[in-house]
C-alpha cells in the first residue's frame, strides 16, 4: 500500500460523519477524473447514511412517546405480541399491569398543562424504579401506563410489584412552588390464566383496573372469572339496548321533589327504567355505562327529555294548582354533551308543545364541569339562554369545587344521598350538609336533598335551611300515570 486518497462524507448540515478512503499500490495522486469519483462516492454515503439516520429517527418517534421517552402503545403492542408467541412457545407465564392515575385531570385543570406534563414525566420515573431492566413500561397515552412483566407467575409477586407501585405513587410530587397529590389504580392480567391472546389480555387488565377504581382508587385488582362474566353480559345486554328503544321497553319514571316549607310537590325527577323481558327492570345504573360506551347514550337522552317533556305537559294539565312552579328534571350524562348542536332539537321540542323552557331542568355531575371549560360552559349557557335551568347532580361525591360554581350557571345543587344518609348519627355530615346549603345561597343556588328517607332527616335537612327534600320518605320513583295520579291527589286533599 503506497497511498491513501481520502474524502471526507459531509452531512447537509455540514457536520462530518465520516470519511471515504481509497487505498492504491503506487504511490501518485489523483487525478482529476478519480478525485471526481472519490467525491461522488461520499456524497452518495452521506445520502444514505442521513437516510438511515432519518428513518430510525422516524422509527424512533413512531415508538416512543415523546413526553416521557417511554414505549407507546405501538411498540409495547409489538414487544408484548413477540413476547407471548415467546411464552407460548416455551410454556412461560408473563403478566401485564394496567395503571391509571386518579384525579391526574384534577390536577391538570388546576396547576395546567405544563405541571400536568411534568407530573407524568415524574411518574413515568417512578414506575420505571418499581421494574426490573428486562420489564417493558409503556405510555399507552393520557394518564394511562402499562408494565409488561416476564416470567412471574405467582400473584404474590405480581402483587408485590403492583403494591409497590402504588405505594411510590402516593408521594407527594413537587412541581416547582406546587405540591401535586396522585394515586394510581391498577388492573392485573396474566397470560396463560385469564386470556391467551393479546386482545383479550389487553381487556381483561383493562377491566380489572375499572374494578380497582371503583373499589376506591388507589388500589390493584386482579382480574376475575366474574370480570369475563360480567364483561359477556355487558356486551349481551348492549346488544339488546340496541332494540329496546324500539320494542318500547324503556320508560321514565318520575320521582317527586318536595318545597321542604310547604311540603308540596313542586318538582319531580326523570329515571329511566328497562323493563327487560327476562330481567325483568333493570336499573340505570347498570345499562347507562353500557349506553355510553356504545355511543346509544345520544339516541336514549334525547327520547328520555322527550318522554319527561310530555309527562310535563300533562302534569300541567292534571295540576292547576301551583303550575306555575312545576319542573321536571333530566339526568345527561358527560358523553352527551360532546355532540355541538347538544339541544337544539329539545328546545325545537318543547316550542312544539307549547311548555315554557323554565319547566325543564337539566341535571348534570361534577364531573362534566371539569372537562373542555369553554365548550360546556358555552353549551351549558345555550340551555339558561333560553330559560331552562341547570341542577348539579351529586354534589359532594366528586370533587366538590366551590370555584366550578361560581364559573358556571347553576341553578340548583342537589346534596347527594351519602350525606343524607348519615345526618341522623354523624355530627360531621350535618355540618356537611349546612355549609353546601349556606354557600350554595350565598352564590344564590338553591337546594335539593337526595334520598331523604326519615321524617328526622326531614326535619333536620329544614333546620339546616335546605329548600327542596327527595327520597323514599316521600315518594319512589313511579310510572308517569302514577305520579299524575299522586299529585293530583295531593292537590286535591290540600
Ligand atoms: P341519580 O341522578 O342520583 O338519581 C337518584 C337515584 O336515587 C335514583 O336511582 C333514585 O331512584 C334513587 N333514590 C331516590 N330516593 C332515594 C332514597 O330515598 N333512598 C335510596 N336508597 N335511593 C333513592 P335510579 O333511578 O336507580 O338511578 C340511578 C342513576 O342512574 C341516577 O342517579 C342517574 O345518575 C342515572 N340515570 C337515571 N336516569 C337517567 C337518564 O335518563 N339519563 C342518564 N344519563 N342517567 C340516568
Ligand atoms: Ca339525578
Ligand atoms: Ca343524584
Amino acid at each position: 500500500m503506497l497511498a491513501c486518497w481520502t474524502d471526507p462524507i459531509i452531512a447537509s448540515s455540514g457536520q462530518v460523519l465520516g470519511v471515504v478512503m481509497a487505498y492504491l499500490r503506487e504511490s501518485r495522486a489523483p487525478e482529476a477524473a478519480e478525485l471526481e469519483l472519490l467525491r461522488q462516492a461520499s456524497r452518495l454515503c452521506s445520502i444514505a447514511i442521513e437516510r438511515k439516520q432519518l428513518e430510525s429517527q422516524m422509527l424512533h418517534q413512531a415508538s416512543y412517546d415523546s413526553l416521557t421517552g417511554l414505549p407507546n402503545r405501538r411498540l409495547f403492542g409489538d414487544r408484548l405480541r413477540e413476547e407471548v408467541a415467546k411464552a407460548e412457545r416455551s410454556g412461560s407465564h408473563l403478566a401485564i399491569l394496567f395503571i391509571d392515575l386518579d384525579y391526574f385531570k384534577e390536577v391538570n385543570d388546576t396547576l395546567g398543562h405544563h405541571y400536568g406534563d411534568q407530573l407524568l414525566i415524574n411518574v413515568s420515573l417512578r414506575i420505571r424504579q418499581c421494574v426490573r431492566e428486562s420489564d417493558t413500561v409503556a405510555r399507552l397515552g393520557g394518564d394511562e401506563f402499562v408494565v409488561l412483566l416476564l416470567d412471574v407467575s405467582e400473584s404474590a409477586c405480581l402483587e408485590r410489584v403492583a403494591q409497590n407501585i402504588i405505594d411510590m405513587m402516593a408521594a407527594p410530587v413537587h412541581l416547582d412552588d406546587h405540591v401535586a397529590y396522585t394515586s394510581a389504580s391498577i388492573g392485573i392480567a396474566s397470560y396463560p390464566a385469564d386470556a391467551t391472546s393479546i386482545t383479550a389480555l389487553m381487556s381483561a387488565a383493562d377491566q380489572a383496573m375499572y374494578a380497582a377504581k371503583s373499589k376506591g382508587r388507589n388500589c390493584f385488582s386482579f382480574f376475575t372469572l366474574a370480570m369475563q362474566q360480567q364483561a359477556q353480559q355487558r356486551l349481551l345486554l348492549g346488544n339488546e339496548l340496541r332494540d329496546a328503544i324500539s320494542k318500547q321497553q324503556l320508560q321514565i319514571f318520575l320521582q317527586p321533589i318536595v318545597d321542604i316549607s310547604s311540603g308540596h310537590v313542586v318538582k319531580a325527577e326523570a329515571l329511566i327504567r328497562w323493563a327487560h323481558p327476562q330481567y325483568g327492570m333493570v336499573p340505570p345504573d347498570k345499562f347507562i355505562p353500557i349506553a355510553e360506551e356504545m355511543g346509544l347514550i345520544h339516541d336514549i337522552g334525547d327520547w328520555v327529555f322527550y318522554q319527561a317533556a310530555q309527562a310535563m305537559q300533562r302534569w300541567l294539565e292534571v295540576c292547576t294548582v301551583d303550575n306555575g312552579v312545576y319542573q321536571i328534571s333530566v339526568n345527561m350524562s358527560a358523553r352527551q354533551f360532546v355532540h355541538g348542536d347538544v339541544g337544539a332539537e329539545w328546545i325545537g321540542y318543547l316550542s312544539r308543545l307549547g311548555i315554557p323552557m323554565w319547566h325543564m331542568v337539566i341535571e348534570i355531575t361534577e364531573s362534566l364541569l371539569l372537562g373542555d371549560e369553554t365548550d360546556v360552559r358555552n353549551k351549558l349557557q345555550r340551555f339558561r339562554d333560553v330559560g331552562m335551568n341547570i341542577a348539579l347532580d351529586d354534589f359532594g361525591t366528586g370533587y366538590s369545587s366551590m370555584s366550578y360554581l361560581k364559573k358556571f350557571n347553576i341553578d340548583f345543587l342537589k346534596i347527594d344521598r351519602s350525606f343524607v344518609r348519615d345526618l341522623e348519627t354523624d355530627p360531621n355530615d350535618r355540618a356537611i350538609a349546612e355549609a353546601i346549603v349556606v354557600m350554595a345561597h350565598k352564590l344564590g343556588l338553591k337546594t335539593i336533598a337526595e334520598g331523604v328517607e326519615t321524617e328526622q332527616q326531614k326535619i333536620m335537612l329544614e333546620e339546616v335551611g335546605c329548600d327542596f327534600v327527595q327520597g323514599y320518605f316521600y315518594a319512589k320513583p313511579m310510572p308517569v300515570e302514577e305520579f299524575m295520579t299522586f299529585v293530583s291527589a295531593k292537590g286535591a286533599s290540600r
